[in-house]
């Protein structure tokens, strides 16, 4: 058999294709014999199935993948991007990493006994 990933709303779609509810393990399933094709969108893993986001730099971090953040910029530079670099600066400047770097720095500064400087 094969267990179906489907949201509450579609329930009935499912079920009128033929799926079955497997209470033990509270999942739809396709009972062995029948086609699997028409519930392709609701198998796991199948292409659309819970659609990983599009925004760049997000990786499914448990499917091993290396995870950089989402503002994430390659620098040739080996330098600790949270202290001002010459070299790195106005590379990073007015990207989006820069905004949220300032933003992440404004609340470490507000917090007592830590600064960036
Ligand atoms: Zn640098």
């Amino acid at each position: 058999m094969v267990f179906l990933t489907v949201p509450y709303a579609e329930k009935d779609a499912a079920k009128a294709l033929g799926a079955r509810w497997n209470p033990t393990r509270k999942r739809w399933y396709v009972p062995d014999g029948v086609a699997t094709e028409p519930f392709a969108k609701w198998i796991d893993g199948a292409p659309g199935a819970e659609a990983p986001s599009a925004k760049p730099g997000r990786v499914d971090s448990y499917q091993g993948k290396t995870v950089v953040g989402l503002h994430y910029i390659e620098l040739a530079h080996n330098c600790n991007p949270m202290q001002a670099c010459p070299t790195c600066t106005g590379q990073l400047a007015g990207t989006a990493w820069a905004d949220a770097q300032t933003r992440l720095m404004a609340v470490v500064d507000a917090m007592p006994g830590t600064s960036s400087k």
